[in-house]
Formats: C-alpha cells, structure tokens, sequence
C-alpha cells in the first residue's frame, strides 16, 4: 500500500461530482459484514443475512375468531329471534387446551377466542347471538352475557349461522415452511412478530458496522468541561454517533483530538487495533495550517477522494486501510461545522453504513419527494445544495401539496438558518431539499427534490 501519498480520485482542479464521490466509496465496500445469528430480541434494525421461513401455519389449527360456542351449522338452519334453537352444551375448551370431545348433533361447545374449534364443529357462533338457559330451555341469564360464569345446560341460538363463520382455519394466515422474509429486509417490529409468530426464536443478520467517531479541534470540549475564553461544546460527536446508530451502525467514540498530526495519528492507529468498519472523523480536513486530519490519513492509509462540489460538505476527504489483520476499514474526513457534517455523513457515510449492514443496493439512499420552495434562495454554482427545509402543515398537520403533488416548503430558520454552522436550524429541519450544481439563483415556486430525514 502507497503510504504517505495523497492519490486523490479528483484531477487536476476539477471536484467530483456528489454521485461520482458516493459510487467512489460505496465501490470501497466489498459486501456486507460477516452473518451472525441474533435472538429476535436483539434483532430490531438489523438486515437479515438469509431468508426466514415459517416454522409453524399459521394458525396452526383451525380456532375460534369469537367467544361463543362451537355448533353444527345445519342445526341451527331455522333459527330466529323469536323461534331460538335450544343445543345442549356438553363442554367448554379454553385457548391453550386441546379439545377433549366432538360436537354432536344438537350439541354445542362454548369456545374462547383462539381456542382450538373440536371435532365436527363447522362454525363458532358469536356468544351475542345466544342465551344461556337451563335444561328445559328456560333462560337462566341475558342474552350475549354468559361467556364467562358457570357453564349453562343449554343454549339458545336466535340466528342461522352458515357454516365456516367464526373459524379461523389453520394456514389461513400463513402455511408451514414458506419464506416469509428475504435476505435484505431490515426486521422492523412487524417483521419480528412474524418472524416469532411463525415460530422463529433467532435470525440470522448481518453485524451491525462498527464506527468509530473522532472529533478534532483545539477548541472542542467535551460535554460538562468548561469552555473557557475560546471553546465551543463538542456538537459533532454526540451527533455523528446519532446518525452512526440510525443508519444501522454500532458507534464507538475516539474521543476529541487537538489540531496535532501526532494526536490525530495516534488515535487513529489504536483505533485500527480494533476491527472498526468506518471511523469518522470531524473537523480539521480542510487546507488550513492546523488541519492534519487528510495527513494523518494518508499515513495511516492511502487517500481515495477529497474534492466534492457539495454545498455544504466542503471539505470532504474519504481513505481506507487495509488492516494487517485482515478486514479494511473505511476513513471518512467530515467538516467541523455542524451542519455540513451532518450532510456530508448523510451523503456518503450513511450509504456506505447501509450497504455494510446488508441492504440492497437500492436501498442505500431515501427516496426521493418532490417538493416546491415557497421563497427564493440562492447558492454557489458548479456544486450540488443540500437546503435544510421546514413543510408547510395544514389543521391536521399534514404536509401541504401543490396542485401537481408537491410538498410546499420553506428554508428552516429562515434565509439567515441556511449557514452550516447553524444548529437550531438544522435541529428543526425536516427534509433536504436538493438543489442542481448548475443553479445559481432559484425563484420562489422552484421546484426541488425532496428527502425527508424521518424516511428510508
Ligand atoms: P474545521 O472543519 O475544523 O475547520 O471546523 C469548522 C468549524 O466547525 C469551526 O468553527 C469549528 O469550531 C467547528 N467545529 C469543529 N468541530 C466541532 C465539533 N465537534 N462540534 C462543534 N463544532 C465544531
Ligand atoms: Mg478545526
């Protein structure tokens, strides 16, 4: 490996497109991290390395939809209101307890929701379609009112009820044995209440990537340190790992580094002791005299890319090393100011995170929304603009749509919000909303490509 050299994928002055940049780093991946089985408990977030199967039907045996009782549906054919059908009830099942008896003619067995329907029962009749009553037919109780108590002698049933009604049969929701879930999902809460309702106690899914996060800067504190005459609380840390740990991530911090290459270095070097997927690193990557963070990678590794025409995000320097233990790790080199490590980790870091963690390839950036900016904004030409933008609500809260569709939206904290130091604009912004590199000026009513940061 080429130590010490700065090999920029960028020629000559011309800055890498923000696609050009992402496929350079995500063409740095090669495949997910390695499978491991994790209990169901364990498992929210992750993305399965293999499809699940179905361990059980579901339901596994046909059971009841109702509290009422299970009955021949051709013995009640003729019943009314006014003219009930008398059965005599020679039984209970609860849910969890297998049926001991069959439903004979003239019988029936009352029945818990989910319990197993018996033998020779065709339906379940709603337990509000009945009334208890004696041997003799006289009413002991109200109508609909005796799914709990003592059992009654017989019942009334005041309906005709087809047969199937009430009975949920076993398959119905899911056979035995089928993929229910495909390599790459991500388990959400749904999928893991299939995944244990069909049986599953564990799942196979991909490790969740490790990232270091490293702040850099002389005036950076650590939170509860005071600041002093020239220090600022340290934003980017406790915000990268945020971000690390949404996209799927599993962050591990490296602390805060002065502006010296030997600290930064240092850093480093323990860190890729460990077996870290990503390490990101804030501030310190522009071409200052106390900016070491492209030199300490070069050092550590090799430079893949550091020019990207994105507003904001400049600089942005991304290397990896080939850990002599085997393994790579990738090295990304974020902008100090909050905002534009935000986008920038949302442009590059956060995909290459996804992609590690095992989602498919198109399902390593958010979908897009269109939106139109209500007011008029202007930006740097030759690079692409990540605006930070609020949606207009309506009474409902709902996002207000033009007529053609399109998501009305305003810059976040205002014209004066847009700077990339500013936090509480970014704190309330609700998508970034895109603007072309060859843009220079946009008139209120533009149309823009939307992201919002709350959807994959
Ligand atoms: P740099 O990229 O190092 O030139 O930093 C650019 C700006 O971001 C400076 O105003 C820094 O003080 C600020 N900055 C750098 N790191 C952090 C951090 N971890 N938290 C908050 N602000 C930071
Ligand atoms: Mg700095």
């Amino acid at each position: 490996m080429p130590r010490g050299t700065v090999t920029s994928a960028a020629t000559g002055d011309r800055l890498l497109s923000v696609d050009e940049a992402r496929n350079a780093v995500l063409a740095a991946i090669s495949g997910p991290t390695a499978p491991e089985t994790a209990f169901l408990s364990e498992a929210r977030g992750r993305i399965l390395a293999e499809e699940v199967m179905s361990l059980t039907a579901l339901p596994p045996w046909d059971n009841s939809a109702m509290d009422g009782y299970a009955i021949r549906s051709a013995d009640v054919a003729t019943a009314t209101g006014e003219a009930p059908i008398r059965l005599e009830v020679i039984g209970e099942v609860r849910a969890g307890t297998a049926p001991a008896i069959e439903v004979e003619r003239g019988t029936a067995i009352r029945i818990a929701t989910g319990a197993p329907v018996p033998a020779r029962a065709d339906a379940v009749v709603q337990v509000e379609l009945t009334t208890p009553a004696d041997a003799t037919g006289a009413p002991t109780g109200e109508r609909g009112r005796d799914a709990a108590g003592p059992l009654p002698a017989t019942v009334l049933v005041h309906e005709a009820i087809r047969a199937g009604t009430a009975i949920r049969k076993a398959g119905d929701d899911l056979p035995e044995a089928i993929a229910i879930l495909s390599a790459g999902t991500r388990l959400g809460p749904a999928a893991i209440a299939l995944a244990a309702g069909s049986g599953n106690e564990t799942v196979l899914v991909h490790r969740r990537p490790r990232v270091g996060i490293l702040a850099t800067g002389d005036e950076v504190r650590a939170p509860g340190r005071a600041l002093g005459p020239a220090g600022i609380p340290d934003a980017n840390g406790p915000g990268l790992a945020a971000l690390a740990e949404e996209a799927g991530g599993q962050p591990m911090t490296l602390g805060i580094a002065a502006d010296r290459l030997d600290d930064v270095r240092a850093r480093l070097k323990a860190a890729l002791h460990g077996d870290l997927d990503l390490i990101v690193v804030s501030g310190g990557v522009s071409v200052g005299p106390y900016d070491v963070v492209r030199a300490a990678f070069a050092e550590v590794g090799r430079m893949e890319l550091w020019r990207v025409a994105v507003q904001p995000g400049k600089p942005f320097a991304f290397g990896v090393v080939d850990r002599p233990g085997g393994g790579r790790t990738l090295l990304f080199g974020l902008p100090g100011n909050p905002v534009s490590s935000f986008v920038t980790f949302e442009l590059f870091v956060r995909p290459a995170i996804r992609r590690l963690a095992g989602l498919p390839a198109d399902r390593l950036v958010r979908s897009v929304d269109r939106a139109v900016l209500v007011e008029p904004v202007s930006k740097s030409p030759g690079r692409r603009a990540f605006l930070r933008v609020v949606a207009e609500r309506d009474d409902a809260g709902a996002p207000v749509r033009d007529e053609r569709g399109r998501v009305r939206v305003r810059l976040a904290g205002g014209g004066r919000g847009q700077g990339s130091h500013v936090l509480s604009a970014l704190a309330i912004a609700e998508a970034l909303a895109i603007v072309p590199e060859d843009v220079e000026t946009l008139p209120a009513g533009a149309p823009l490509d939307l992201w919002w940061l709350d959807r994959d």
